[in-house]
């Protein structure tokens, strides 16, 4: 089966689930190649890619690659595309991500597609376009398909690969060195999962009254596990810090779990979360919009809903 390469996400020398999910999907469509971009690739790294399907490791360790924003990593896949001709390219949706897969676009005159949320036979892809409006496939027709999938799109399924680690040395263009990183300041995490790759998703809106009530948002999302994110009307208020907004001038999310409290639903917020597998409102107001889009939803007032359901799940631990 043709070799599909899957770009590795890593901090700190882990990877980051989103890979793993791409090794999944890409092993229902060929043989997974993970290409590890940058120093610090670790055993344990090497095992967790292996064991979740990574037939070769191609690993370009050189800190050129890494220390010059995204330009050498989309010259060190163009590069692999040239030498082992890959039937695909799959890459995380993230800001990054789409970026180098922009990038390598250009470079290998191959059609992209980016935030897809399926991918299937023949590369055909599933998307979410226009705000969330209208869903797609569509399918490159001009090189080689590459592919920037949302994460928590696939389901993380563990299926060992031989794992063989092979060296890359890849030479950089003078252009790719144009920029460099000079200072790389870590911010500071907390205990919740990251937004765009969290399997549950709390979030609230301007029906959470303030930014003290957030407590009450941040309280369920830990019981279950999940991140929080927040409306725009929520985080325009300062009620919230605006990297946690979901919606089209926010993050992309697409969790397992999405519980929206206080939120009424606009296009724009929609755009953000509609492709979640499991939509649940909470909202006083029973003719508010997001009740058209979720699968389960309660007419209520959050201060009084949200805090019990938390309790109910923590009762159950
Ligand atoms: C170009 C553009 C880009 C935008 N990008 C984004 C974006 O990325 N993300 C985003 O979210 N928005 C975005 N917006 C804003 C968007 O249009 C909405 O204004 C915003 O999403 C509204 O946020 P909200 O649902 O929290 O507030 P509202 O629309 O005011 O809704 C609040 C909801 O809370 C309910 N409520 C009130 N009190 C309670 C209570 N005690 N218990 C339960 N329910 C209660 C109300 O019934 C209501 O439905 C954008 C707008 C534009 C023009």
């Amino acid at each position: 089966m043709s070799e599909i390469l899957v770009l590795v996400e890593h901090v700190d020398g882990e990877v980051k689930k989103v890979t793993l999910e791409l090794l999944t999907l890409a092993r229902s469509l060929g043989t997974p190649a993970a290409v590890w971009a940058g120093p610090g690739i670790t055993a344990d790294a090497k095992a967790k890619l292996a064991e979740y399907g990574a037939d070769k490791i191609y690993v370009a360790g050189s800190g050129d690659v890494v220390d010059h924003v995204v330009a050498p990593k989309a010259e060190l896949l163009a590069q692999l595309v040239a030498d082992r001709s890959p039937a695909a390219v799959l890459v995380a949706a993230t800001a990054e991500g789409k970026e180098v897969a922009g990038r390598l676009a250009v470079k290998t005159d191959s059609g992209v597609i980016t935030d897809a949320v399926g991918l299937r036979e023949g590369f055909v892809a599933d998307q979410s376009i226009f705000g969330g409006g209208v869903n797609v496939q569509s399918r490159v027709r001009r090189g080689t398909p590459i592919v920037a999938v949302r994460p928590n799109s696939t389901a993380p399924e563990a299926a060992a690969g031989a794992g063989a680690e092979e060296e890359v040395t890849v030479s950089l263009s003078d252009g790719a060195r144009a920029a460099r990183i000079v200072e790389r300041v870590k911010q500071e995490k907390g205990a919740r999962p990251e937004l765009t790759e969290a399997a549950i998703v709390v979030s609230g809106g301007r029906g959470v009254g303030s930014a003290e009530n957030f407590a009450v948002i941040e309280a369920l999302a830990d019981s279950l596990g999940g991140a929080v994110g927040a409306s725009r009307a929520a985080t325009d208020a300062q009620w919230y810090p605006h990297q946690f907004q979901v919606g089209q001038t926010g993050k992309t999310v697409s969790p397992q779990l999405y519980i929206a409290a206080g939120i009424s639903g606009a296009i724009q917020h929609r755009a953000g979360m509609q492709t979640a597998k499991n939509i649940v409102a909470i909202n006083k107001d029973p003719e508010a919009p997001i009740f058209e889009l979720a699968d389960y939803g309660v007419v209520g007032d959050l201060n009084q809903v949200v805090p019990q359901l938390t309790e109910e799940i923590n009762k159950r631990k």
